[in-house]
């Protein structure tokens, strides 16, 4: 293999990825990510999500220990968001509808300086349970067709606030990837009877070379089509739909499998890691559990460096196609990931 001018099927997004190790070596002279490790504190009494503050809204944070969630103080959909003039008149090039649905933050602990990958196990437990707890809950609201939970880690992902947190998304339609993603499960499933495309992804005779840890009941793989340099999936061995649908035991290690994965970027970028982390429930559109038969549930973990000091921005190529460009070949992004010291 040449590790250059490769490109890959995402049959999960169903798209091309250009593989192009030979742009990793080109010369540098863009942004360089701040490697240094800026200590915090464990309170801050500025920070909107720790215990005791009041928020820009006036009200006042519970001296909560643990985990902590609450609706979105500025969010961008909201369930009585109201119908304007001419809404239900549809007109094909003017279509619009009120963005009805939920926003909510989810803070991982009270601590402002400790990220998941430093929580005790009992905490990480109770993160993995507080997700499964907000996806049931959002689930079954009539209003929302797609829960969203994500975490945008470290300034370089855009986040407005360090205090280590996730959100939760309850959208008013299923989301472009969680069409695409419905739709080619569907499709492999029905061309494969009996078969599933995440499944066949972790039994496939090569993919020893992706797979960075095995558990008990879950995987983390770099896909084999990699968008992001130093991406992983983390797929339960067992086909779920959502997290709602997990056993006690598979949330159990859940929680130590992605803590581990989450450790690993630490250690490969030799600090508390940037990282986007999205977990994909199937959408909740329909209450016909067929709709979703072929879906499998998995979480996504998307660093956004290309190495521990450059920053992957999405260029003009990128952005005009959707067509993403991956500097680094996902064996190799696996081979080192499996061999960080934890
Ligand atoms: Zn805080």
């Amino acid at each position: 293999m040449s590790n250059n001018w490769e490109r890959r099927w995402h049959p999960l997004l169903e798209q091309w990825v250009i593989i192009a190790a030979n742009s990793a070596v080109r010369p540098w002279s863009g942004i360089v990510s701040d490697t240094a490790t800026q200590a915090r504190p464990a309170f801050d009494q500025h920070c909107y999500l720790c215990p005791g503050v009041t928020r820009a809204n006036g009200t006042e944070n519970p001296s909560y220990q643990g985990t902590y969630a609450i609706d979105n103080d500025f969010p961008s959909l909201a369930l009585h968001a109201p119908l304007a003039e001419g809404d239900e008149q549809l007109d094909e090039l003017r279509q619009r509808a009120p963005a009805r649905g939920v926003c909510r933050v989810l803070c991982w602990s009270e601590k402002h300086n400790v990220t998941m990958a430093e929580l005790s196990a009992e905490g990480m437990h109770n993160v993995v349970k507080l997700w499964q707890h907000e996806f049931t809950r959002l689930h079954t609201n009539s209003e929302v067709k797609q829960v969203l939970i994500f975490e945008n880690k470290g300034v370089e992902t855009g986040a407005s606030n360090l205090h280590p947190h996730g959100q939760v998304y309850g959208y008013p339609f299923v989301s472009d990837n969680g069409k695409r993603m419905r739709q080619a499960q569907n499709s492999y499933a029905a061309k494969h009877p009996g078969q599933g495309l995440l499944a066949d992804m972790l039994s496939h005779p090569d993919a020893d070379e992706l797979i960075v840890e095995k558990s008990a009941h879950w995987s983390v793989i770099v896909p084999f089509a990699a968008r992001f340099s130093y991406e992983t999936w983390v797929v339960p061995h067992r086909r779920v739909a959502n997290l709602a649908e997990l056993h006690d035991d598979e949330l159990q290690d859940l929680a130590h499998t992605y803590q581990r994965q989450a450790k690993r970027y630490d250690a490969l970028f030799k600090r508390p890691a940037p990282n986007i982390t999205l977990i994909h429930n199937a959408p909740s559109d329909s209450d016909d559990p067929s709709v979703n038969q072929h879906w499998h549930f998995h979480i996504a973990m998307q660093p956004p460096l290309r190495d521990p000091e450059k920053l992957k921005y999405l260029a003009g190529a990128e952005a005009g196609t959707n067509n993403i460009i991956n500097p680094l070949q996902p064996e190799h992004a696996a081979s080192q990931l499996r061999e960080c010291k934890i």
